[in-house]
């Protein structure tokens, strides 16, 4: 017999799983039948090309023993069994590694975040059980093996008798406490609902036998038990239901388990369809994006069936990435059931299923959108990046398809809204939709185009995201109007009027603009007077096609630092403001000063336009040294 010490992360989530004060610890029971019906699915996978299997499909099945007087409950199957060592592979350590990674960097979370989240399988039989045994025999092996823990000490393996390939595993279950009854799992009753709230659609018979008392017949008041085998489950897939017969919690409980979420769905997509492709479809939209949604890691697609058998567990032809976010599956009988992915790649069926299901998940989303705005604008809180990134993404070819599922933040009042809501309220004579770029909603108050926009009655949209500005810039316009950044140069509200006058004042002042250039060098364009700013003496805008906010992007980008991008500045003076006169006077008299001043105007710009100072301490310099003149 080999002793082993668990891997030092099942370790520990194995003393999770025994100190578990998880309410929840029912959930072992749909874990462990789980297991034993992927591992009847692999060995009638297997049976579709290999003669010696041997088992007639509708003997494939799931054996629930309760034992009362032992306090043990057995869960076996006919499946594919497991060797020696996958034995140490799969039950010496944690499957999914990642989530235990996710787990340390979350360890101020209760524990019953990772339970749910990641449904850890089979560790979570030690919620209920102080001893869990494995009995196992693998497809084409002679020999069995036992596998034994009592808890986080370890486990042993050792070679046991079992004549028939399969796996049974028997849980102890504990002793109940006066604040954990556990005596329930050992009644077949309780079981049985079990059975039928978790797992009802496994499509294998889960069967127990059930002993009742019976009357013995012309014999009164005598009783014989009489035992009966009884299959608990109905195995009709969910999706296969009538939606009158499912209930909400039908639903959510299946997205749980199915999906590894510990949260509800925030929408449920239940389709049939019937005609050039025939499919039924059950997708969810998940309320909160999993741990690993925004990395490469993550992997999008959907459960794809045919007539009721897995062929594919993520199908990602099936998703376009800007709804990678949505789980679900897809059962069709128009495909065939060993298809390779090669072939399903090209598979004219499934590209018309995955347009029709785009369609439906717009359709779904536009109705949230509607019908419940609260649950929309958390939805969009969790995957809007994600869309916005859509619209970006392949040159803008699905602009269309998503430019009215998106949200901003409106500076009236704060509050979310679509670029329709956004022209349906444009005041009278308001031209474009008008946008502001910065960190948070704060700093880009503080601008003072922000103050111009709102003094004129009109609102702004504010874009916080790195991809917000790409996005609009390639959606461009919204029924007819521009999209336009309040930092951009041209961006001026001026009447005809005010505009002629100011290009008169800017052509007057044009040599002092060249001599203020100079002493900024590379860091501007030009410089100017404007209009725009009210009470601010100076801002920062743009010209051409990269604005401040998208020149931090790109930069910060991977491999930006060779080649840096720089958007095209130009320092613009408030006409209106007495510095205007005083630069004017100091162009005339003192051009040194004046060199200084020009300096500390364009820093002041840069601190307001949040962009870092090009010489913080020749900056601070110059302020001191006004500051004892
Ligand atoms: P998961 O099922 O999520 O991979 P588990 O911890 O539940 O994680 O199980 C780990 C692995 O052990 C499974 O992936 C499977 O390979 C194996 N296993 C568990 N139960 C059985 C079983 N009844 N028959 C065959 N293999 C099993």
């Amino acid at each position: 017999m080999r002793t082993k010490q668990f891997k030092s992360e099942s370790k520990k989530l194995m003393d999770m799983m025994i100190n578990s004060i998880y309410t929840h610890k029912e959930i072992f029971l749909r874990e462990l039948i789980s297991n034993a019906s992927d591992a009847l699915d692999k060995l009638y996978f297997k049976s579709l090309t290999d003669n010696s299997v041997g088992i007639a499909p509708e003997d494939f099945e799931i054996r629930l023993e309760i034992d009362k007087e032992n306090r043990t409950l057995k869960i076996c199957d006919n499946g594919i069994g497991m060797t020696e060592e996958e034995l140490d592979n799969n039950l010496g350590t944690i499957a999914k590694s990642g989530s235990f990674d996710f787990k340390k960097e979350n360890e101020k979370k209760e524990n019953v975040d990772i339970i749910g989240q990641f449904g850890v399988g089979f560790y979570s039989a030690f919620m209920v059980s102080d001893c869990v045994t494995v009995e196992t025999k693998a497809f084409g092996s002679d020999t069995a093996y036992r596998w034994k823990s009592t808890g986080a000490s370890g486990y042993t393996v050792e070679p046991c008798e079992k004549e028939s390939v399969g796996t049974e595993i028997t849980l102890v279950i504990k002793p109940s406490t006066e604040d954990e009854n556990y005596d329930e799992f050992l009644d077949q009753y309780r079981i049985s609902n079990l059975v039928k709230k978790y797992s009802d659609y496994i499509r294998h018979p889960i069967k127990m036998a059930f002993t009742t008392k019976q009357p013995v017949e012309g014999k009164e008041n005598q009783y014989e038990d009489i035992v009966e085998d009884r299959t608990l489950n109905s195995m009709i897939p969910l999706w296969k239901k009538a939606k009158g017969d499912i209930t909400d919690e039908d639903y959510n409980n299946f997205y749980k388990e199915k999906f590894y979420d510990y949260t509800n769905p925030a929408r449920v997509i239940h389709t049939k369809t019937e005609g050039q492709a025939t499919y039924n479809a059950l997708m969810f939209i998940p309320e909160r994006p999993p741990f690993d949604y925004y990395t490469k890691e993550y992997e999008k697609g959907l459960q794809l069936y045919s007539k009721g058998v897995l062929i594919m567990d993520k199908c990602a032809d099936l998703l376009p990435d800007y709804f990678s976010f949505v789980k679900g599956l897809v059962d069709s009988e128009d495909l065939s059931l060993n298809i390779s992915r090669e072939m399903l790649q090209h598979d004219a069926q499934l590209k018309l299923i995955a347009k029709t299901l785009e369609k439906k998940i717009k359709s779904e989303l536009e109705k949230m959108l509607k019908d419940n705005r609260e649950a929309y604008e958390k939805f969009f809180k969790a995957f809007g990046i994600q869309l916005k990134f859509g619209v970006y993404n392949d040159y803008g070819m699905h602009k269309d398809t998503l430019k009215d599922l998106l949200l901003f933040r409106s500076s009236k009042e704060g509050k979310y809204v679509t670029l329709k809501e956004y022209v349906a309220q444009m005041p009278e004579g308001q031209q474009s939709i008008y946008y502001a770029c910065g960190e948070t909603d704060e700093k880009i108050d503080i601008l003072p185009q922000a103050d111009t926009v709102k003094e004129k009655g009109y609102s702004f949209l504010y874009l916080t995201e790195n991809v917000d500005e790409f996005a609009l810039k390639v959606i461009g316009e919204y029924e007819g109007k521009k999209l336009v950044n309040i930092c951009d140069n041209d961006f001026n509200l001026d009447t005809d009027e005010e505009k002629k006058e100011l290009e008169i004042k800017n052509e007057l002042a044009k040599d002092m603009f060249e001599e203020m250039k100079k002493a900024l060098g590379e860091n501007v364009n030009a410089v100017r007077y404007t209009g725009k700013l009210k009470s601010h003496p100076v801002c920062l805008t743009s010209e051409g096609g990269i604005s401040l906010e998208m020149e931090k992007v790109l930069n910060s980008m991977p491999n930006a630092e060779q080649n840096q991008i720089k958007a095209q500045l130009v320092l613009e003076i408030n006409s209106q403001h007495p510095i205007a006169e005083k630069l004017e006077k100091l162009y005339k008299e003192d051009k040194d000063t004046l060199a200084k001043y020009t300096k500390l105007l364009y820093g002041e710009a840069c601190l307001i336009g949040g962009k870092s100072l090009p010489d913080a301490l020749e900056h601070s310099n110059l302020v001191c040294e006004l500051m004892t003149k």
